[in-house]
């Protein structure tokens, strides 16, 4: 009977994954020095292959060098710590004694869990692809990564550095669509990281359950960013012009809609045209004229992303700014959205495109439900100088990540901030010692200490003295944990003499 219950089974792609699989005992022994070698090689490739990435996001997205050099940062910031912090990530961590394991050896350990499998998204394909590769070598795996065929030229460099970085094989790229992420995921990798929307997202944990390998979901959604009328409402127009309009709004963590308290909301309508505007048609010669105006990344996305637009100027929206395409170039101008209702699809899909939703509201509760009736966000953002607005929202919604009086810094800033969504915006956590944690498994270690204790105690027939030890567990006081630490210690000691 095959193992694989409805994936099809491709020879070619097996066969790779069994080759880079023999490499797993021996990466899974290597030291941290020989793990940082190998992610310094990584970056060191990725970094030589500067000139030809330009170009590769220039094809895709229309965007510019500056652009990529923020993405590349991210990523040699995360490899930096790394290297910086691996020796003691790879360490055991010993567990604090307790009652039941006086004078023995409990910790964790640390090892690799094996073969991992990244299928990332084209959004920002280097850092995107990249970070989870840089955790899962840290804790000591084997990789394939199958870059999105969305961002086909960005495939190739990618396939290109791993090829230069890893002679080996350690990490391999496997190109293609859907059909070779269908054949890889047929494969019993022991963990596998999925970024891109939670269609997709639900068949690769259903895969995932054929080998019960573990999942690092990074998905998407609507996210919210509510300006009180408390907010500094300038400040906040500008932060989210940039927020949302960057990238054309390809970024998983972009506000999709503003609730602007109707009190400040004409202003802040305004202020956003006007950021807008400043930001990215300075001279009033046309959005579609700035060279540093990105594209949307294919013909399919161009035309979901219109679609939504004239969907919601039919149902009755009106198009503050915006709402002009020019197909040939998959550019979508800068587009500001108000008066929506919810029976538009604007109002039901994720955005990802560069084109922005602002509702008015008036009562905070308003705000909380409707959030919470859809599906728990990636991030949300919150504008306010009143910090009790904040605590209020921060306490009656949830989303993977939220943020006071600025939007999308939360991300690739702070290796010590884990990166993540919640439920169908993600599972799991990226960045710095969480990636590495997600590529390990964290196993048990129980050694058993000195004869202090005859071990027959334990085991039947049992004595009443044990019994009675029971029954003052079960209904006596918890003991202090430095009364435990301190008779561990003795225990300890008396064990070295009865060695
Ligand atoms: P995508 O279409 O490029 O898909 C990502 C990977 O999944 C690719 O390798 C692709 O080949 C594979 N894939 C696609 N369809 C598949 C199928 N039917 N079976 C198996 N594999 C398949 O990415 P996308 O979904 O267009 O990416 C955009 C989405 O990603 C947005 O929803 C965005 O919010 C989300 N995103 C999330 C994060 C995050 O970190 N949370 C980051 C970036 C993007």
């Amino acid at each position: 009977m095959s193992t694989v219950v409805n994936l099809p089974v491709n020879n070619e792609i097996r066969a790779t994954f069994d080759r880079v699989a023999g490499l797993v005992p021996q990466l899974a022994q290597s030291s941290a020095a020989q793990r940082v070698e190998r992610i310094r090689r990584l970056m060191k490739a990725t970094l030589d292959a500067r000139p030809r990435i330009y170009e590769a996001v220039k094809k895709e997205r229309g965007l510019t060098p500056p652009d990529v050099d923020g993405e590349l940062v991210m990523l040699k910031m995360e490899a930096e710590h790394i290297a910086k912090h691996l020796a003691d990530w790879m360490s055991d961590k010993p567990a604090p004694p307790s009652l039941m394991t006086l004078g023995k050896k409990c910790y964790l350990h640390y090892e690799a869990k094996g073969m991992v499998l990244v299928l990332p998204s084209w959004n920002a394909p280097y850092v995107i692809g990249f970070l989870p590769v840089l955790g899962a070598l840290a804790a000591g795996n084997a990789v394939i990564v199958k870059p999105s065929e969305l961002a086909a030229p960005s495939s190739k460099v990618m396939a290109d550095i791993v090829r230069e970085a890893f002679p080996d094989g350690e990490v391999t790229v496997v190109e293609g669509g859907v059909e070779a992420a269908t054949g890889l995921l047929a494969c019993p990798f022991n963990h596998i990281f999925y970024i891109g929307n939670n269609t997709v997202g639900r068949i690769i944990m259903r895969a995932a359950a054929e080998h019960f390998a573990s999942v690092t979901l990074e998905m998407g959604g609507k996210n919210p960013s509510i300006v009180d009328a408390s907010a500094d409402v300038e400040d906040a127009a500008l932060k989210t012009s940039w927020g949302r309009m960057c990238n054309a709004g390809q970024a998983c963590i972009a506000p999709d809609y503003v609730f602007a308290h109707e009190a400040v909301f004409q202003r802040y309508v305004d202020a956003l045209v006007k950021e807008i505007t400043a930001m990215y048609d300075p001279r009033g010669e046309g959005f579609d004229k700035n060279p540093e105006y990105p594209r949307v990344i294919n013909a399919r996305h161009f035309e979901r992303i219109k679609a939504l637009i004239e969907d919601a100027r039919a149902k009755g929206a009106k198009i503050v700014m915006g709402g002009e395409y020019k197909a040939e170039e998959r550019y979508i101008a800068p587009t500001v959205i108000t008066h929506t209702t919810p029976d538009m699809k604007i109002m039901q899909e994720e955005i990802f495109g560069p084109v922005i939703v602002v509702m008015p509201w008036r009562k905070r509760e308003d705000v909380v439900d409707y959030i919470r009736k859809h599906d728990k966000p990636l991030a949300s953002y919150v504008f306010a100088r009143d910090r009790e607005v904040w605590e209020y929202f921060l306490k009656n919604t949830t989303s993977g990540s939220m943020v006071l009086n600025h939007n999308v810094v939360q991300s690739g800033t702070n290796p010590y901030l884990p990166f993540g969504g919640v439920n169908h915006s993600g599972i799991g956590r990226l960045v710095g010692f969480n990636t590495f944690a997600e590529c390990s498994n964290a196993r048990t270690v129980f050694e058993e200490g000195p004869k202090v204790v005859d071990p027959r105690t334990l085991f039947p027939p049992l004595t009443d003295k044990y019994k009675k030890q029971l029954t003052q567990l079960l209904e006596g006081k918890p003991v202090p944990d430095g009364m435990v630490s301190l008779i561990d210690k003795v225990v300890r000691v008396v064990g070295v003499f009865k060695r």
